[in-house]
């Protein structure tokens, strides 16, 4: 019998350790919220580590950037080894690491920018309006580039074909089958002709890559010995296709997940994996049925809201009693805030680190009124949801240079910094970057095809771009620096009303950069992290700050105290969701929220009902059937009532 190692038993129990120490092959550890799915995962890599695997032979893959930080953290504590060489991160992580290094196997360089999902919409909308040109009234009526967008992500994601996208998730569409076909097909050659991919492609070409190139599949899969995935409730089919063909010569896939937890299906997840998954004969299955997150009394509350069409469970807590779920019911949304206010306060004087309170929303909006408050009153907060950081227009816009500097035939980025100058709109940034990329593809280095090109006409821009090409590409904050400085902080200040406040932003931009040895380095991980968002970049993210975030954004993490907003047909389960019908997946999504809390629930709901415009509409109505906390039985929760004002 082998040794178990002291650094397992102190920190796991027996159902935990079974699952670390023999889960090898294909193995499925499947559980509950808060039962140490993570945690177990966590130790498993030590584990190997310490039975003599090398980190470059383990491949972690998770849900967010962060979480894999925090994993990888954790295991340099307990094993006190050096980590160098192990790949964990998210599947986009990971993919773009692959094609980095096979590009040319699929048709592109290995400079490819990475577009993020406004810039695809942006490439989609240009060829959207060439591909309905001459419709004539027809063309009024053409699908929108963001509907298309959703259709071929779709697609992408699940291996649908058009066709099948649209019947599921926008049928209304189905008189555009052949349109939308054809524009996927064009979006899919004017990338590679930029030489970019977006989110999806990472994955698509990944899978792609390891499918028919023997020689990459026989690198990859004879490189890791260990494949292990967190949140496996919501990976794809290609997410699925490529980590079973990364795990084909080792045959070690390991797998953690929560069926009752899926809340991607829009993206193509399907807790069909884990269903799957359970059904192969080789699959080893592990369990684990204690809570360790949660107190007892909300532990009995989760056991009663488990999703219908869930796996069946029963969780077990193993610590003290403390309070019951609060319910909450307020007037509206203003009365709401305050009411959350009043929470926090006292929270605050019973000395509870901010850190460890957490108010959640289904839909970002539902904040708002909140953040008002929560700024009048000056409690600081910092926000996982909303627009991310380098999503920001004067955020994006120098990050264009960068990325031209990175990949000369991004046209995407090309326009939107040409555009950034007076005298140039779409039609002569087009024009510019057709003679010089046409140029630049017969030999001609980008400074001689500046000169031969229409942007000598501009003579701001041209001198500024010439500039800019002569800098050094290995240092991202010398380039931000010159871009701000030569040219940026001017523009922003005619502008922008806020310019002083996005300047600052900007700074910090450079700032950041200032850590990363490439520029390749600094692009990947800005268009690849979830996480940067603007109030986050503005305050130290180490400060004593409540965290705001969506449900979704709140995944795998936990938190003391956990305020959910506006539990109101509508507004949550979301009013679209009502009207499509799409009620389970709402089911899990407020499954997830109410698992987050350790000690205190409070969920808030409002008399006069959603707050939601589309529920002002006619064609939805509001029906208590849609209420989640309806059936409650009146011993598991404690009910309040604030005082109606109005
Ligand atoms: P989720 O489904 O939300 O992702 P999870 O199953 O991944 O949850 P973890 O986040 O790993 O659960 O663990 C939940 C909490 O319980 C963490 O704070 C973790 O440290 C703690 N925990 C897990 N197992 C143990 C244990 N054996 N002893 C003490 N604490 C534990
Ligand atoms: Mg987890």
């Amino acid at each position: 019998k082998k040794e178990i190692p002291k650094f397992l038993k102190d920190n796991l129990d027996e159902e935990q350790l079974d699952a670390v120490i023999n889960s090898n092959g294909n193995s499925l550890i499947i559980a509950g919220p808060g039962s140490g799915k993570t945690r177990v995962i966590t130790y498993k890599i030590a584990y190997l580590l310490s039975q003599g695997v090398k980190p470059s032979e383990i491949m972690l893959v998770t849900f967010t950037r962060a979480a894999a930080k925090q994993m990888t953290d954790r295991i340099r504590n307990v094993t006190d080894q050096d980590l160098t060489g192990i790949t964990a991160g998210t599947f986009h992580h990971v993919c773009n690491g692959i094609l980095r290094r096979y590009a040319k196997a699929i048709g592109y360089e290995n400079n490819f920018s990475i577009l993020d999902s406004e810039d695809s919409k942006d490439l989609l909308k240009i060829i959207r309006n060439e591909y309905k040109e001459g419709m004539g009234e027809d063309a009024k009526k053409f699908p929108k580039e963001s509907v298309i967008q959703k259709v071929i992500s779709y697609a992408s994601n699940t291996l649908k074909s058009i066709r099948e996208s649209i019947l599921e998730i926008a049928p209304y569409l189905i008189d555009y089958e052949n349109d939308i076909e054809h524009i996927w097909g064009n979006y899919q050659e004017m990338k590679k002709n930029i030489n970019a991919m977006d989110y999806d492609d990472l994955l698509v070409n990944t899978a792609h890559l390891l499918s028919f190139n023997k020689k990459a599949l026989n690198d990859i899969a004879s490189k890791y010995k260990y494949v292990l995935v967190d949140e496996f409730q919501d990976t794809n089919k290609i997410q699925l296709e490529i980590v079973q063909a990364i795990s084909s010569y080792s045959k070690n896939l390991i797998v953690v997940g929560d069926d009752s937890q899926s809340i991607y299906s829009f993206r193509g997840a399907r807790y069909e994996n884990i269903e799957e998954f359970i059904k192969r004969d080789d699959t080893k299955l592990f369990k684990i049925q204690t809570n360790y997150r949660s107190t007892p009394n909300i532990v009995s509350f989760i056991n009663n809201m488990l999703p219908n069409n869930s796996v069946e469970k029963n969780l077990k807590s193993v610590r003290k009693e403390y309070v019951k779920p609060n319910i909450i019911e307020t007037f509206d949304d203003l009365e709401q805030s305050e009411a959350v206010i009043k929470i926090i306060e006292e929270k605050i004087d019973q000395d509870v680190d901010l850190n460890e309170i957490a108010v959640l929303y289904r839909s970002h909006a539902l904040s708002m009124t909140l953040q008002q408050k929560l700024d009048s009153q000056q409690i600081p907060y910092r926000l996982l949801s909303g627009k991310r950081f380098i999503e920001t227009k004067h955020i994006k816009d120098v990050l264009s240079f960068l990325k031209i500097l990175y990949n000369p035939y991004d046209n995407i980025s090309w326009n939107r910094s040409l555009k950034l100058f007076s005298g140039i709109g779409v039609k002569t940034a087009t024009d510019i970057y057709k003679s010089i990329t046409s140029q630049f593809k017969e030999g001609i280095n980008m400074l001689e095809a500046f000169k031969n090109s229409k942007l000598k006409k501009f003579k701001e821009a041209y001198e500024f771009y010439k500039k800019l090409f002569e800098k050094d590409k290995n240092k991202p904050d010398e380039i931000i620096n010159f871009i701000f400085n030569e040219f940026y902080k001017e523009y922003s200040n005619l502008t922008f009303r806020n310019s002083a406040s996005r300047n600052m932003d900007i700074e910090r931009f450079q700032d950041i950069s200032s850590q990363y040895e490439s520029l390749m380095k600094f692009l990947e991980e800005m268009t690849l992290s979830e996480n940067i968002t603007v109030k986050s970049a503005e305050r130290d993210q180490k400060e004593d700050q409540i965290t705001l975030t969506t449900v979704h954004g709140a995944k795998g993490l936990e938190w003391k105290v956990v305020i959910l907003l506006s539990v109101n047909p509508g507004d949550f389960p979301n009013g679209m969701a009502i009207k499509e019908k799409k009620l389970d997946e709402e089911e899990r999504l407020f499954y997830v929220a109410i698992t987050r809390a350790k000690d205190e629930l409070y969920i808030l709901k409002q008399i006069t009902g959603s707050t939601n415009p589309f529920m002002s509409n006619s064609y939805v109505f509001v029906k208590k059937e849609y209420d989640f906390i309806k059936n409650i039985p009146e011993n598991l929760v404690e009910t309040f009532k604030t005082s109606y004002k109005y």
